[in-house]
């Protein structure tokens, strides 16, 4: 059974503000709300020193928007010239992949490692269209007032492979793709696709069943149909799992899996000497358009379920996403491991956040706009 006991191990929201402090612990209540602080003109760009609050606090306040995208995607190239668009409706921050460039890249970070490795990540990236909306969806996100999301037709948002390979099986254990479910001759040498997307994208195994992702690697485009899902709602989080009978896509992705990751542990040490590593980019499919790069920072990390190392957090972020780009991985600098990346999440207060995720995490990673949450040891086992 979990037990959780929340508390807030680090009362930076005292020392900051003074408010709110009962025996030394920060609690929600007491708090100033979000909407008093904006409206003290605190610029949105300053939110790193006025954003102490405690996790939980703003959802209950405000209410949150999500970067799913209504519609069956789009062939256009040219995302720029939808100005119809609510959220950003000059799309002047999305970069097309292919002009990504070290002039994008904020001041100390400009360097080819950085385009390798966006370069890199991009080709892991997956446009995802559903098809179906669940009955099953909740009418609201787990532990808030705040309506889930729901629709009728189709939705495009995004995704990123996190693992790729091959299985062999029997006649009675075999690919459970579409096609081999209904065959008498199913596929016993098949591969499995896993990919990363936002809970609110593909919700469960009947929305999963009607999903369609589709991508490039290394000159093949490869569309998939159907699949199987596993969903942590509170967390925003989904694990698909999708099938090819093309085997050769399979290692083509192992390639691109450990191109990535490899890439990613030489640019991570080589910034490691930076006092502030915020950089925080997400590619994504907006609107269901091709590939576009966004470049801000982090600016806020919550912190819960600290154990053996590792911890699941949440990011909130400044760089720009729109419709479409839920369940894009968010690519924080400064983690160490990106087998998971966050997945895009929505937007609260003028800032875009992720999913929760876990990361490798010691005492010592903490900064000073963290916001933790300790877990019993119950809960943990
Ligand atoms: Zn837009
Ligand atoms: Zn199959």
């Amino acid at each position: 059974m979990k037990q959780t006991t929340t508390s807030v191990l680090k009362d930076i929201t005292n020392k900051t503000t003074g408010l709110g402090k009962r025996n030394g612990v920060s609690s929600p209540e007491h708090q100033e709300p979000p909407h008093k602080k904006r409206n003290r003109g605190v610029k949105k760009s300053d939110a790193k020193v006025d954003n102490f609050t405690p996790a939980g606090v703003i959802e209950k306040q405000l209410e949150p928007t999500f970067d799913l995208s209504f519609g069956s995607g789009n062939d256009k190239i040219d995302l720029h010239k939808n100005t119809s668009c609510k959220k950003n409706p000059d799309h002047k921050d999305f970069i097309p992949l292919e002009q990504f460039g070290v002039r994008h890249l904020p001041e100390g970070y400009g360097n080819q490692g950085l385009l390798r490795l966006v370069e890199a990540l991009s080709k892991l990236i997956v446009l995802i269209r559903v098809d179906t909306c669940s009955s099953l969806r909740p009418k609201f996100f787990p532990d808030t007032e705040h309506k889930y999301l729901h629709f009728v037709g189709t939705t495009t948002g995004s995704g990123k492979i996190r693992f790729a390979e091959t299985k062999t099986g029997t006649v009675s254990r075999h690919c459970l793709c579409d096609l081999c479910s209904e065959s008498k001759t199913p596929e016993t040498n098949w591969g499995e696709i896993k990919i990363i997307t936002a809970a609110h994208v593909v919700f469960n195994n009947e929305e999963a069943k009607q999903t369609t992702c589709s991508f490039e690697i290394f000159g093949t485009k490869v569309v998939t149909k159907g699949g199987r899902a596993t969903v942590d709602v509170k967390s925003d989080r989904c694990e698909l799992i999708c099938y090819t009978h093309d085997l050769s896509i399979i290692s083509k992705l192992i390639k691109a899996i450990f191109y990535f990751t490899e890439l990613h542990s030489k640019i991570n040490k080589m910034y490691k000497s930076l006092s502030e590593k915020n950089l925080a980019i997400l590619v994504s499919h907006p609107h269901g358009y091709p590939k576009y790069v966004t470049v801000g920072k982090w600016i806020k990390r919550q912190v819960k379920q600290r154990c053996n190392r590792t911890a699941y957090t949440k990011y909130t972020y400044t760089t720009c996403t729109c419709p479409g780009s839920s369940g894009a991985p968010v690519y924080i600098l400064g983690k160490e491991k990106v087998w998971t990346t966050h997945p895009h999440s929505g937007s609260c207060d003028g800032h875009n956040f992720s999913g929760f995720e876990w990361e490798n995490f010691y005492p010592g990673h903490l900064s000073p706009s963290d916001v933790t949450e300790q877990v019993s040891e119950k809960h943990l086992e």
